[in-house]
């Protein structure tokens, strides 16, 4: 996926720094969410939707770098990355379900 993996092995950080990065990352998405949304004291920084889109891929090219960094090989990182995704999506709509069930 857009050589995530390959770009991660060719980028000397530790894994220890990729996450600090995300945190990093997740500070400027929550900043351009805040100033968007009109948040008292944080409009003024004029952020656009677009800006809310750019970091949040930045967030989430550095999370996938991280569950690269986790993998020893680009077949791992990609049945990995698939697995995870539908697992947890899986719960996300078992959630989503209870949520709509539990409302009617
Ligand atoms: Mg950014």
């Amino acid at each position: 996926m857009f050589q995530i993996f390959e770009l991660t092995q060719d980028d000397p950080k530790t894994l220890q720094e990729r996450t600090l990065k995300l945190s990093e990352e997740a500070g400027e998405l929550a900043q351009a969410v805040l100033s968007v949304t009109k948040a008292p004291g944080s409009a003024y920084k004029n952020h656009s939707i677009e800006d809310v889109r750019e970091e949040a891929v930045d967030a989430t090219i550095v999370a996938l770098s991280i569950l690269a960094q986790a993998c020893s090989s680009r077949s791992e990182f990609e049945s990995e990355l698939e697995r995870l995704m539908s697992e947890k999506c899986g719960k996300w709509r078992e959630k989503v379900l209870e949520q709509e069930a539990s409302a009617e």
